[in-house]
């Protein structure tokens, strides 16, 4: 008999792959466990078992596998099904979805590439001679690939080697050399068994006699030891014999201690005392009927005003779930919330909590993987941005996601491009678990579904204690500049209205949102506005570096001195972004500490914590910054937030253009008064009539929602109709022409249902890459797996034609 098993591989493919194993390895290798493969004439790749069989494969040979990794399995039965719904339902490769959601470092492959760990000492006695063999390779020359080591130990099966060398903390992936690690392994020391013993201290004291210090530390040694009961790291003992740690090596030379390494995890919490939390009436209303939403809704949607305190509402919950030991997922639109989050949950849950996001090293992220795996206390509640979604949860019982609406839980490149809410609905499901979803401004589909009856629907609509919604003041830009009460970009009445906040003592929010509005150079003379050579935008102009980039393909330039066109010098900035608001701000209030949050300053792993937090502190006076701002922090102390160009949002060509601008204005707005004092908002804008910014103005989402609904119902876009959009690119515009008209064309004939396109998008190229867009409708009461089938049909026909066969062509389901 042969023996065989189906291998999803880490690449775009449509199928899985067979591979030859023996009877022996047949009978060890477990569904969901990782194996090593070889692939084309010299690759590998880690691939992952999804079934097991006696069938040899129809159309080429099996091979046989390099070698079996798992001794269990790595991912679950459910995993595997929940990735198979995420490739139909958003029509991509099941090994592209396997690709996002491993840990970079459980997929090696030949092309991966290692390089030393230069932020830890080598231990060189750790390790193994083919393992030694690898780190001295590293020391000649920078990085390898992994097909390199293969040389270098002239054997085929190196993955273990690899990931030894990973665990121990000797090597990094190349990705992450930027990144700076935290230490993991701790050194302790204890001693020689011979001297181990309550009686051996004096001979041993005898032995040291005239070494003062280190007879010190090993008395320190013997009463740590008494007190702590459990081992003690040189860093305690050095600590708290206040004697230095070289006296301790000293020691370990002698051979009267012993040095050995523990694991710590990277990610750990102090212990915290749990606090207790009294929920307010209106908010244990809402607990309750969200208990019994859940005993007939898979899911519940909590519309709660900003600051009602929707957070305390969740760790309520989560409590009920932790005493049924299942376990807790907390999806957060961004890794950048984290922080507050974070530390909000460990006073409640201690060191329950896990974290996981793409911040966080490999090394970290295979951690929890591991934790969530075995079901771990340690990570019975997990925090992540989208894709924690990934994870190998056994028995989950509960997801929240917060703040639903935001758009950062849509993958947007590359495949799979799921979108985290509606994928975590699904694998609630497989799990038997319930789905609450909390907002204060919920997407339009979301409400929809509560309003016809699929979701729960609670509402909290006063902010918790004292504290009430902020008053919103609007401010018209026509008339102030007309009357030349600007200065800047400011108006008076919000001059003053930061000047009263500053002298009371308050901080301030002010909100640039830089999308469209990016501040480019422009020349007086011809009106010519240097472009990217690569990409269909302007360059934007960055003051403090003095120099123009492009946003797209990072392409950069120093900034001319005169026209390219002209060669006038006669060359002006237009637009604004938050790095001029921030310079007009410190020209206003020079003794202030004025600081931007954006992009830009928010690179490094750390950098947007520390803002956080020493805005927090009250350092920072007035904070300035993009839509990062909005996305539910909590100050207490901020009273008055600024939207400096309300319109630029509106007026962005999109379906959801005011629904995001409604939701960008309330929750920046949301920002101010969240405790006692209350809150001011004021917002610049020329078209203060305009329906969305007055519905912001009166706190009026169900006006916004049912205005948005009735144009959706018009214009046929989501929730009444499903939206998938293709993009084509290629470097050849006329090729691309061509070919997305025949897509058209075809996909016209084949359905009768609306198709769009092809369109030439606003940015209508990209790295010398020319792009067009077709947008497919499918109404409600047409069967969507059936549709999807024929798209794809189409799209293999398109595939198969040769002259374009050159034209990428990228599939977004739930286009948004
Ligand atoms: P939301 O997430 O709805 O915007 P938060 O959960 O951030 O609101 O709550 C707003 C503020 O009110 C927070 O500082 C929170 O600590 C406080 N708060 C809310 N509910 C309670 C409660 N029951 N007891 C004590 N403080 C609360
Ligand atoms: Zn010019
Ligand atoms: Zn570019």
């Amino acid at each position: 008999m042969e023996y065989f098993i189906e291998v999803i591989l880490p690449i775009a493919l449509p199928q899985t792959f067979t591979y030859k194993v023996s009877e022996a390895e047949f009978d060890y290798i477990k569904i969901g466990s990782r194996v090593a493969v070889p692939f084309g004439k010299s690759k590998f790749y880690t691939g992952l078992v999804q079934q097991k069989n006696y069938n040899p494969p129809t159309l080429y040979e099996a091979k046989e596998i390099h070698q079996i990794i798992d001794a269990f399995p790595v991912v679950t039965q459910i995993q595997l099904k929940h990735w198979e719904w995420i490739a139909t339902y958003y029509m991509c490769c099941i090994g592209e979805v396997y690709r996002t959601a491993l840990p970079t470092a459980l997929l090696l492959e030949s092309e991966t590439i290692i390089s030393a760990n230069r932020n830890e000492e080598i231990i060189t006695d750790n390790l193994t001679d083919e393992e030694y063999l690898v780190v001295e390779a590293l020391q000649q020359q920078s990085s390898l690939k992994i097909t390199e080591v293969t040389s270098i130990l002239n054997k085929k099966k190196v993955l273990p080697i690899v990931h030894q060398l990973l665990n121990k903390g000797v090597i990094t992936l190349q990705e992450e050399m930027v990144d700076q690690y935290k230490p993991k392994l701790v050194r302790y020391v204890r001693l020689y068994p011979e001297f181990n013993e309550a009686n051996k201290l004096e001979s041993l004291l005898l032995l040291l006699k005239s070494a003062q210090k280190q007879k010190e530390v090993v008395l320190s040694y013997f009463q740590l030891k008494a007190t702590l009961k459990k081992p003690i790291s040189v860093k305690e003992l050095s600590e708290s014999s206040g004697i230095s740690t070289t006296v301790i090596k000293a020691l370990i030379d002698k051979e009267i201690f012993e040095e050995y390494y523990i694991q710590q995890d990277r990610v750990s919490f102090d212990e915290v005392e749990e606090s207790q939390i009294n929920l307010s009436l209106p908010q244990s209303e809402a607990l309750q009927k969200i208990q019994q939403g859940f005993d007939n809704k898979e899911v519940c949607l909590l519309h709660g005003v900003t600051a009602s305190g929707k957070t305390e509402v969740y760790i309520k919950l989560i409590e009920s779930y932790l005493l049924q030991g299942k376990q807790i997922l907390y999806l957060l639109p961004e890794i950048a919330l984290t922080t507050q989050l974070v530390s909000r949950l460990t006073q409640h849950f201690g060191n329950k909590v896990a974290v996981f996001h793409s911040k966080y090293t490999n090394n970290e992220r295979v951690e929890v993987w591991g934790q969530v795996l075995h079901s771990s206390e340690k990570a019975q509640i997990v925090i992540g941005a989208r894709s924690a979604l990934f994870l190998p949860f056994q028995d989950l019982g509960l997801i929240i996601v917060d703040e639903e609406h935001e758009q950062t839980f849509k993958q947007v490149d590359p495949a799979p491009r799921y979108h985290a809410r509606d994928a975590a609905i699904v694998l609630a499901k497989f799990h038997d678990a319930k789905v609450l979803l909390g907002s204060a401004t919920p997407s339009i589909e979301s409400y929809y579904n509560a309003q016809i009856g699929k979701y729960a629907l609670v509402e909290l609509s006063e902010r918790f204690g004292n504290a009430v919604l902020p008053e919103i003041h609007l401010v018209d830009l026509k008339d102030n500049y007309f009357r030349k009460k600007m200065t800047g970009h400011f108006s008076q009445f919000l001059i003053d209205a930061i000047t009263e906040a500053l002298y009371n003592g308050e901080q301030i929010i002010l909100f640039q949102n830089r999308r469209g509005y990016s501040p480019v150079i422009e020349c007086l003379t011809c009106g010519h506005v240097p472009q990217c050579p690569h990409c269909d935008v302007s360059l934007t102009y960055h003051k403090f570096k003095n120099q123009l980039r492009c946003h797209y393909c990072g392409y950069s330039m120093a900034k001319p001195n005169a026209c390219h066109a002209c060669s006038s010098i006669d060359l002006t900035s237009k637009g604004f972004g938050t790095e001029q608001i921030e310079m007009e701000l410190s020209s206003l209030f020079p003794t202030k500490n004025i600081k931007r949050m954006d992009q830009d300053t928010t690179r490094g792993k750390y950098a947007f914590e520390r803002l956080i937090d020493s805005f927090k502190n009250r350092e920072i006076d007035i904070l300035v910054g993009t839509q990062m701002l909005a996305k539910g922090l909590d100050f207490d102390n901020v009273s008055l937030v600024g939207i400096l160009n309300a319109d630029s949002m509106l007026y962005f060509p999109d379906f959801r253009a005011f629904e995001r601008s409604y939701q960008m204005m309330t929750q920046v707005s949301g920002r101010a008064g969240r405790s006692e004092k209350k809150g001011k908002v004021v917002i610049q804008t020329y078209n203060p009539i305009h329906n969305t910014i007055q519905q912001v103005t009166h706190h009026d989402y169900i006006g916004m929602y049912k205005e948005q609904l009735y144009e959706r119902h018009i214009y046929k876009y989501p929730p009444y109709f499903k939206l998938i959009k293709l993009t084509l690119k290629h470097k050849d515009f006329d090729k691309l022409k061509e070919s997305s008209m025949w897509l058209y064309q075809v996909f016209k004939q084949q359905f009768d249902i609306p198709i769009l396109g092809p369109e030439e998008p606003p940015v209508s190229k990209i790295r010398n890459e020319y792009i067009r867009t077709i947008l497919i409708k499918i109404p409600q009461e047409k069967h969507l797996g059936n549709t999807k089938k024929a798209i794809r049909k189409v799209l293999n026909s398109f595939e198969a034609i040769s002259q374009y066969k050159a034209v990428k062509v990228s599939v977004n389901v739930d286009f948004y």
